[in-house]
Parts: C-alpha cells; sequence; structure tokens
C-alpha cells in the first residue's frame, strides 16, 4: 500500500535522470545536475510537466508531452522530442517499485541560454501523502483574484497564458496564503469574477445535469485529467460544456472538484469557507477517470 511505503524512506526512493551528451544519465537524486547558471534556475525560463507513476507506469504521458511540446512552443524553446523524454523516464523508473504511486517531473529550461542546448531533466518521487489525503476527503478552497481581465491573456502572448511555465513562485504563493487562511487549495478569478483555474489545477463543475470547465480563452491550462474525464464523460452520456463561470456558479452547483493529474479529482467540500457537497457524483467522477 503507497502510505505504508511512504512512512519510511521516501528520500532513497526519488530518481533524478538527466539528458546528457545525447544520452539519458541516472544520478543520485540529491546530486548537482545543472549549472548555478541555468536560466530555469534563475529565471524559472522553461516548461514542466507533472506526471502520475501508476503500477510502474505513466499511463497519460502521450497528454503532458503534447502539452510539453505545446508549452516549448509558447516559450520557443527547442523541443527535444518525445524520444528524449521517453528515455529519461525510462532511466529514473527502472528501479521504481511498481506498488508504489509516484509523480513524475519533466523540467525543460533555457540552459544556458541562446545558442546552448536546452536543460532536460526527469524528477521521480512518491506521491506526497497530503496529496493523497486531499484526494481522499476532498478539499476546502478559497477563490482569490489573479488580477488580469479574463480576455487580456489570449490577446497577449508574453503572459504565456496556456503555457505550463516554471515561473510557479505566484501560485504557490497562492496556496500558502490559502494554508495561512486555514484552506487547501485555490480557485483564481479573472478582475470581473471569472473562473479561471486552481493555481495546479483545472476547475470542473456540475450543474443542470452537465459538466463543466471554463474556457481556455482566459489564458488557463488546457488540463489533460479535466480532457479524459470530458471524453469519458461524454461517452458515458454525460453532457460536458466549455462555460464562462463565477464563483456564485460554483455554489450553486451540484459538485465542484478540482482536477490534476496526480490528485486526480479532488471533491471540494468548501468554498469561500461555505460546506457545500457533491450530490454523491465524486464516485462517478472518479470511476470514469479510472478508465
Ligand atoms: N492548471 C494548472 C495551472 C496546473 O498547474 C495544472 C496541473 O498541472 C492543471 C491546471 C491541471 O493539469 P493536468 O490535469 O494536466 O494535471
Amino acid at each position: 500500500m503507497p502510505g505504508v511505503r511512504q512512512a519510511g524512506g521516501v528520500a532513497e526512493l526519488r530518481g533524478v535522470a538527466v539528458w546528457r551528451d545525447g544520452g539519458a544519465v541516472a544520478v543520485p537524486a540529491d546530486a548537482p545536475v545543472v549549472t548555478a547558471f541555468d536560466q530555469g534556475l534563475g529565471r524559472g525560463d522553461g516548461a514542466f510537466e507533472s506526471v502520475a507513476v501508476v503500477d510502474g507506469g505513466t499511463p497519460h504521458l502521450a497528454a503532458h508531452l503534447q502539452r510539453l511540446r505545446s508549452s516549448a512552443r509558447l516559450l520557443e524553446l527547442p523541443d527535444p522530442g518525445d524520444a528524449v523524454w521517453h528515455s529519461l523516464l525510462d532511466a529514473v523508473l527502472a528501479a521504481w517499485p511498481a506498488d508504489l504511486e509516484g509523480v513524475c517531473r519533466l523540467f525543460l529550461t533555457r540552459g544556458l541560454g541562446e545558442g546552448t542546448p536546452p536543460t532536460a531533466l526527469a524528477l521521480l518521487a512518491p506521491v506526497p501523502a497530503e496529496t493523497l489525503r486531499q484526494r481522499a476527503e476532498g478539499i476546502s478552497v478559497v477563490s482569490l483574484g489573479l488580477g488580469v481581465p479574463a480576455a487580456f491573456r489570449a490577446e497577449a502572448p508574453w503572459l504565456l497564458g496556456g503555457a505550463k511555465t516554471l515561473s510557479y513562485a505566484v501560485n504557490m504563493a497562492a496556496q500558502r496564503h490559502a494554508h495561512a487562511i486555514g484552506a487547501d487549495d485555490v480557485v483564481f478569478t479573472s478582475l470581473e469574477g471569472q473562473l479561471l483555474e486552481g493555481p495546479t489545477s483545472t476547475v470542473v463543475w456540475a450543474a443542470g445535469g452537465t459538466l463543466h470547465t471554463p474556457p481556455l480563452e482566459t489564458g488557463i491550462l488546457a488540463g489533460t485529467t479535466m480532457a479524459r474525464l470530458f471524453a469519458h464523460a461524454a461517452e458515458d452520456g454525460w453532457p460536458t460544456s466549455v462555460t464562462p463561470g463565477t464563483v456564485a456558479d460554483l455554489h450553486a452547483a451540484e459538485a465542484v472538484w478540482l482536477l490534476s493529474g496526480v490528485r486526480g479529482a479532488a471533491t471540494v467540500h468548501t468554498l469561500d469557507g461555505v460546506r457545500r457537497g457533491d450530490a454523491g457524483l465524486s464516485a462517478r467522477v472518479r470511476e470514469l477517470l479510472g478508465r
């Protein structure tokens, strides 16, 4: 059981692989792998993906690699290609126990800058116990303003809307703010109060017999978990819709989830301090995601 394994020796279970001289090299988890001059370190200038590791494999890798290619394009970074990522994953997964759920982070940075190759890394670690708890017990969420109009980022490519960049300091600060006021996570809203996304998740709500999620034109990330849920729901006869929404729509919804690859569908049991139910729909969402 993942929880039991996590109680012991998490540190020695971590793995790192770096792309070096045309090949994937596995290195000890705490060994230095990039120079201090790497643009990813100093500027957060790069892209990443967090990929779920289940039963020793990465069942949803293809969608993550597709988004990584898209992020690289938006950042004008050379994409090293899927073969590089597959080699890095093989290198970190080689010694991974099949019964332990993991999270594999793929990092692509601008390296030393112009004319030098990008840095490509894979980092593997057990899924944190807190993530498993939130998946099982649900989450308390607060809505926080992101300070951008909902339509702005679609017209402002320099803001990198839709790219999963390494510049997650704001996302992490928003989560710390949530923790400081007793919540687990955040739903960002636009200047006008339109729903955007969580700092590390996609917002999905059930209302009127339909699953809803906000439009990508707001500059949010295209969630791979949301896409998988919506595809399976549609096959199952559960209508889906891309719908602009507000926090009031979430309060009025039958159920609200924050979706992401590693945590899965985290049921929102409290929104801005108000308890809410899920109308028994979370089990169906989990079943659809497990298909
Ligand atoms: N939105 C943001 C900002 C994220 O960081 C993530 C997670 O990585 C998501 C949405 C959900 O994406 P996915 O379902 O592909 O994990």
